[in-house]
C-alpha cells in the first residue's frame, strides 16, 4: 500500500476523484496542482493510515515514516528549503481533511518547524524579525492548543496582560522584540502547564501534529458531527502537510476566503473577504473586521477599507482568473481559500461551496443556462430537503418592525422565539416544545446541537464566513451574525442593546435576509415560489415518474397544495372537519345517541355541512383526483374530557353530565391506536359511512355542475385487515352511490379503495385487490404496527435506539425500507396480481421525505401524498429518484 501522495509544481500523485483516499482537501489540492495552479507543495497521508491507526492500537504502518521523510524531502526541494534545517528551514502546515468537510475535526496548525533556532533563520531570510516572531508565537499558541491540550486562552491572557502593561491596544503595535519576549513567556507557560518544555525538534512537532489529527477523528465534537450528518466512522480522515506561504509578511501579503458566486443569493459575482498582513483563520475568527474582495462589494457595503481589487490589483486579477478556471473545471460554485505572499497569490483550498437553498436554485439554473451543466444535472444539484428553507416565512412587510440592532444577513429566512444563551439550554427548551433563538457572542463547533434546536441564531461577532454563518446556512436556519451593538452577559443571562435589556425567555425576531434583530414576535408571510424555483421545478416535473399529491382537507390547505404543484389530494381526513365549531356538537350528539334512529338524526344535521366541505374541495381541485378517507379515529376523541367542557356540552345538548361521562367510560380504551377505529366504526355504525358517502357523492354532482369538470372521488376505507371488512363497507358506499344517482339522475364515476396500513392487509393484498380499486399505503400506521411501536410513546426510547445504531434513522421520519418497505413491496406485488392496473400511492408523513420518495419510486408506486408544504420537496425528490 502507498500511504503518502505528494502534490506541487504543476503535478500531483492524486486527483479530485480520490476523495475517499485523500480526503476532500487533499484530493482538491492535488487537482489544483494538476491544473497548474499555484499551490504550495505538500503531501497527503491517506485515510487508510487513519483506519490502520485505529485498527492497530494507535500505531502507524511500518513504511509510513520512510514515505513521509521522502515526501518531506521532495517538498523541500520544490520549496528550496529543508525541514529542520537550522539555516534554511522549511515550515509546514498540518491540516486535517476528511471526505466531507467536518468542522468537528482538529484545527490546522500553521508554521510548524519553528523553534528557537529556525526562527532566527526565518528572520534573517525574510529580513523581517517581527514577522518571524509573530509566526513563532502563532505556532506555539496553535500547537499548544490543538496538539498539547494547553488552551489558547492562556496565551491570549498573557498577550492581553502584556499589551496592557505596555499601553498597546492593537497587535500591530507590537515590535519584533515584543513578540520575542512573548514567545519566552508562552514557552514558560507550556512548561508550567505540562511539566516539560515546548518541543523544539521539528520532527517531534510534525509527528505530534499528525497524531493529533488522527486522534481528533474520535473526539467528542467529531463524533457528534458525524452522528448529525450520518458520516460513517469507517471513513477516517487524511492529513495534509503543506509548505507554508505567508500572508503575514507585511502590507503586500494577505489571506482570504471567497466563493465564486454569492452563497447567500446565488448571484454570479465573486464574493468573499480578506485581511492584509494576516495568517490562516484570522479572517473567520472575527478578530479584525475583514475587507471586501471587489470594489463593487466594498461600495455596496459602504466600507472605507480598500478592497483587494484596489489594494492588491495583480494578485486580485490572478485570483479572479483562477476562480473562473476552477468553476469551469468543477462545473460548480467553489469555496476558495487563498494567501498572498509579497504580492504572489497561492491557492490553499477549493471545494464545492455550501449555499442556501435560494442560492442553490439560482446557481443550478444559471449554470444550466450558461451551458456548463444540463437541465437534468441542475435538477440533481439542489437538495430537496433544503427547499424547506425557501418555504420559510418572511417578515410581513406591513408588520411594525421594532429594530433593536442590525447585523449581517448571514442566512436567510425569518425566525422568532425566546432568547437563550447556551446551546444546552436551546436543546432543553426545544424538548419542552418551545421555540428559541440561540444568542451567542460567537458560535463554535461545540454549539452545533443548540443551533439545530433553535429556530434561528444571533451572534454579536463574526462575519459572513464566520462559524455561525456557515453552519446556519448549511442547516437552513435563519442567522444574523456580527450584530456588534449587542452586549451579551452570559452570567447575568441578559442581552442589552442601546440601553434596552432583554432577559432569557424574552421574545425576539431575527430577519436573516436583512440582518435585522427585532423586539417581540413579528408577523410573518409565506414565500412566493416563482423565478428559478418555478424553472427548476418545471425541469424536475419533466423527469419524474411519480405523481405528487397532498394531504389536505381544508380549503386553505388545498389551495396551498395546488400552488405548490400538487396533482390531487391523496388523503383528505374527514374527521378534521368534524372538529369545526359549527359541527362538533352534532358529532357529539351522534356519539351519545343510544340507537340508530338517534344517530341518524344527528348525522342528518352533519350531512349538509360535510357536503359543503367536499363541494369546496372538489371545486378547488378542479378535476384532479381527490381521495377521501372515511372516519378513522376512535369516537372518544370527539367527546369532551374536562369536567368544565363536559358540563358545557351537557348544557348545549340538553343531556345529563352523567350521560356524557358514562359514554366516555364506555368508549375508553387501553390502547386506542389498536382499538375501535378505522373501518371498525363503519362496520359497527354503517349509517356514519353512509352519511359520509352521501356527502361525497352529492358534492361530486354539485361540483361537476358548477365547474363543468368531471369529479372522480376516490372513497377510501381505513384500517382494514381482511377483505370481508372491506366488502361490508364497500357495499354501503356503492349502495349510497346508486341511491344518489337515482335521486339526482346524474351518472357518477368514482373508485372505492382502501388504506394498506396493517401488516395483514399487505399480506392479503391479492385478495383485497379483488375488491379495492386502489391502495394507499398508510405508512404511519404501517410503521407502528410493523414495529409494534406506538409513535406517540416512542419518544422515550427511539432516541437511544438511533444513537446505539439499532435503527439508522427514525422510522417515522424516513421509511424503514427493510421491514415496512418489505410490506409495501409485498402489497404492491400481490395487489397487482389480481388487479394489474390498481392505483397505488402512499399517504404517510413519509410522502414528503426524500429518501422515502426514492423508495416509492423504486417499488413503482403511482404517487406519493404529503403535507402541502412538502409538495415541492417531493416533486424534486421524485425527479432525482428518476435521474
Ligand atoms: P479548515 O479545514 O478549518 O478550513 P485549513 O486546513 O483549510 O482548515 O486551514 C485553515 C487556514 O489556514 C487556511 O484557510 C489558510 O488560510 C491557512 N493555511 C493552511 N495551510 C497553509 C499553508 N500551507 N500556508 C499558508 N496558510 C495556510
Ligand atoms: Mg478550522
Ligand atoms: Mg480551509
Amino acid at each position: 500500500t502507498k500511504w503518502v501522495y505528494t502534490f506541487g509544481d504543476g503535478k500531483a500523485e492524486g486527483k479530485a476523484d480520490m476523495k475517499n483516499l485523500l480526503g476532500g482537501k487533499g484530493a482538491n489540492l492535488a487537482e489544483m496542482s494538476n491544473l497548474g495552479l499555484p499551490v504550495p507543495p505538500g503531501f497527503t497521508i491517506t485515510t487508510e493510515v487513519c483506519t490502520y491507526y485505529y485498527q492497530h492500537g494507535n500505531t502507524y504502518p511500518a513504511e509510513l515514516k520512510g514515505e513521509v521523510e521522502a515526501a518531506l524531502a521532495q517538498v523541500g526541494q520544490l520549496a528550496a528549503k529543508s525541514f529542520g534545517d537550522a539555516a534554511n528551514p522549511l515550515l509546514v502546515s498540518v491540516r486535517s481533511g476528511a471526505r466531507a468537510s467536518m468542522p468537528g475535526m482538529m484545527d490546522t496548525v500553521l508554521n510548524l518547524g519553528l523553534n528557537d533556532e529556525t526562527v532566527e533563520a526565518v528572520a534573517k531570510l525574510a529580513g523581517d524579525r517581527r514577522f518571524a516572531f509573530d509566526s513563532y508565537r502563532r505556532f506555539i499558541t496553535m500547537y499548544s492548543d490543538v496538539v498539547l491540550g494547553v488552551s489558547h486562552h492562556h496565551f491570549e491572557e498573557i498577550l492581553e496582560h502584556y499589551k496592557l502593561q505596555k499601553g498597546f491596544t492593537l497587535d500591530t503595535e507590537l515590535s519584533a522584540d515584543d513578540w520575542a519576549a512573548l514567545v519566552v513567556k508562552y514557552k514558560e507557560k507550556v512548561n508550567a502547564e505540562l511539566g516539560k518544555p515546548f518541543p523544539q525538534d521539528p520532527h517531534e512537532q510534525l509527528w505530534g501534529a499528525i497524531g493529533a489529527v488522527f486522534s481528533s477523528w474520535m473526539n467528542a465534537r467529531a463524533i457528534t458531527y458525524r452522528r448529525l450528518h450520518t458520516i460513517p466512522e469507517s471513513w477516517g480522515t487524511a492529513v495534509n502537510v503543506q509548505s507554508m506561504v505567508f500572508g503575514n509578511m507585511g502590507e503586500t501579503s494577505a489571506t482570504g476566503v471567497a466563493f465564486t458566486r454569492n452563497p447567500s443569493t446565488g448571484e454570479n459575482a465573486l464574493y468573499g473577504e480578506f485581511l492584509v498582513n494576516a495568517q490562516g483563520e484570522d479572517v473567520v475568527a472575527g478578530i479584525r473586521t475583514p475587507q471586501d474582495l471587489t470594489e463593487k462589494a466594498r461600495i455596496a457595503a459602504g466600507s472605507d477599507k480598500p478592497s483587494m481589487e484596489k489594494a492588491l490589483p495583480d494578485a486580485f486579477k490572478e485570483f479572479e482568473r483562477i476562480s473562473h478556471v476552477l468553476e469551469n473545471h468543477y462545473r460548480d460554485m467553489q469555496d476558495l481559500e487563498f494567501t498572498v505572499e509579497k504580492g504572489k497569490l497561492w491557492m490553499l483550498q477549493t471545494r464545492s461551496g455550501k449555499r442556501t437553498a435560494k442560492a442553490a436554485l439560482r446557481i443550478a439554473v444559471e449554470l444550466a443556462a450558461e451551458g456548463l451543466i444540463t437541465e437534468q444535472e441542475a435538477v440533481g444539484r439542489v437538495d430537496p430537503a433544503a427547499l424547506d428553507q425557501l418555504l420559510h416565512p418572511a417578515i410581513d412587510p406591513k408588520a411594525e418592525r421594532k429594530v433593536i440592532a442590525t447585523g449581517l444577513p448571514a442566512s436567510p429566512g425569518a425566525a422568532a422565539g425566546a432568547i437563550v444563551f447556551s446551546a444546552d439550554e436551546a436543546e432543553a427548551w426545544k424538548e419542552q416544545g418551545r421555540k428559541v433563538i440561540l444568542v451567542r457572542v460567537e458560535t463554535s463547533p461545540e454549539d452545533i446541537h443548540g443551533m439545530h434546536a433553535a429556530q434561528g441564531i444571533l451572534t454579536a461577532r463574526g462575519g459572513m464566513t464566520s462559524h455561525a454563518a456557515v453552519v446556519a446556512r448549511g442547516m437552513g436556519k435563519p442567522c444574523v451574525s456580527g450584530a456588534g451593538a449587542l452586549r451579551i452577559d452570559t452570567a447575568a443571562q441578559t442581552l442589552t442593546v442601546n440601553g434596552q435589556t432583554f432577559k432569557k425567555g424574552d421574545h425576539i425576531t431575527i430577519d436573516g435576509g436583512t440582518g435585522q434583530v427585532l423586539a417581540g414576535e413579528v408577523a410573518m408571510l409565506q414565500p412566493e415560489l416563482s423565478g428559478e424555483f418555478a424553472t427548476l421545478m418545471g425541469w424536475a416535473d419533466k423527469v419524474r415518474k411519480l405523481k405528487v399529491r397532498a394531504n389536505a382537507e381544508t380549503p386553505a390547505d388545498a389551495r396551498m397544495a395546488r400552488s405548490f404543484g400538487a396533482e390531487g389530494i391523496g388523503l383528505s381526513r374527514t374527521e378534521h372537519m368534524f372538529f369545526d365549531a359549527g359541527r362538533i356538537l352534532a358529532v357529539r350528539e351522534m356519539i351519545l345517541s343510544d340507537d340508530e334512529t338517534g344517530r341518524r338524526a344527528a348525522l342528518a344535521k352533519l350531512l349538509p355541512m360535510q357536503r359543503d366541505d367536499f363541494v369546496e374541495l372538489f371545486e378547488i381541485m378542479k378535476g384532479l383526483p381527490v381521495t377521501i378517507r372515511l372516519l378513522d379515529p376512535p369516537l372518544h376523541e370527539f367527546l369532551p374530557h374536562t369536567a368544565e367542557e363536559t358540563a358545557e356540552v351537557a348544557k348545549s345538548l340538553g343531556v345529563d353530565v352523567e350521560r356524557i361521562e358514562r359514554r366516555n367510560k364506555e368508549l375508553h380504551e387501553v390502547n386506542p391506536m389498536l382499538g375501535f377505529r378505522g373501518c371498525r366504526i363503519a362496520i359497527a355504525f354503517p349509517e356514519i359511512a353512509e352519511m359520509q358517502a352521501r356527502a361525497i357523492f352529492e358534492a361530486a354532482v354539485i361540483a361537476a355542475k358548477k365547474t363543468g369538470e368531471a369529479v372522480v372521488p376516490e372513497v377510501m376505507v381505513p384500517l382494514i385487515a381482511t377483505k370481508a371488512e372491506f366488502d361490508i363497507v364497500e357495499k354501503v358506499i356503492r349502495e349510497t352511490a346508486a341511491a344518489v344517482e337515482k335521486e339526482t339522475g346524474a351518472k357518477l364515476t368514482f373508485q372505492v379503495g382502501t388504506m394498506i396500513e396493517l401488516p395483514r392487509a399487505a399480506l392479503r393484498a391479492e385478495e383485497i385487490a379483488k375488491g379495492a380499486e386502489f391502495f394507499s399505503f398508510g405508512t404511519n400506521d404501517l410503521t407502528q404496527t410493523c414495529f409494534g411501536v406506538s409513535r406517540d410513546d416512542a419518544g422515550t426510547f427511539l432516541g437511544p435506539y438511533v444513537q446505539k445504531g439499532i435503527i439508522e434513522t427514525d422510522p417515522f421520519v424516513s421509511i424503514d425500507v427493510d421491514g415496512v418497505g418489505e410490506l409495501v413491496k409485498i402489497g404492491v406485488e400481490r395487489g397487482r396480481k389480481s388487479r394489474p392496473n390498481i392505483k397505488l400511492g402512499i399517504c404517510g408523513e413519509h410522502g414528503g421525505d426524500p429518501a422515502s420518495v426514492a423508495f416509492c419510486h423504486e417499488v413503482g408506486l403511482d404517487y406519493v401524498s404529503c403535507s402541502p408544504f412538502r409538495v415541492p420537496i417531493a416533486r424534486l425528490a421524485a425527479a432525482q429518484a428518476a435521474l
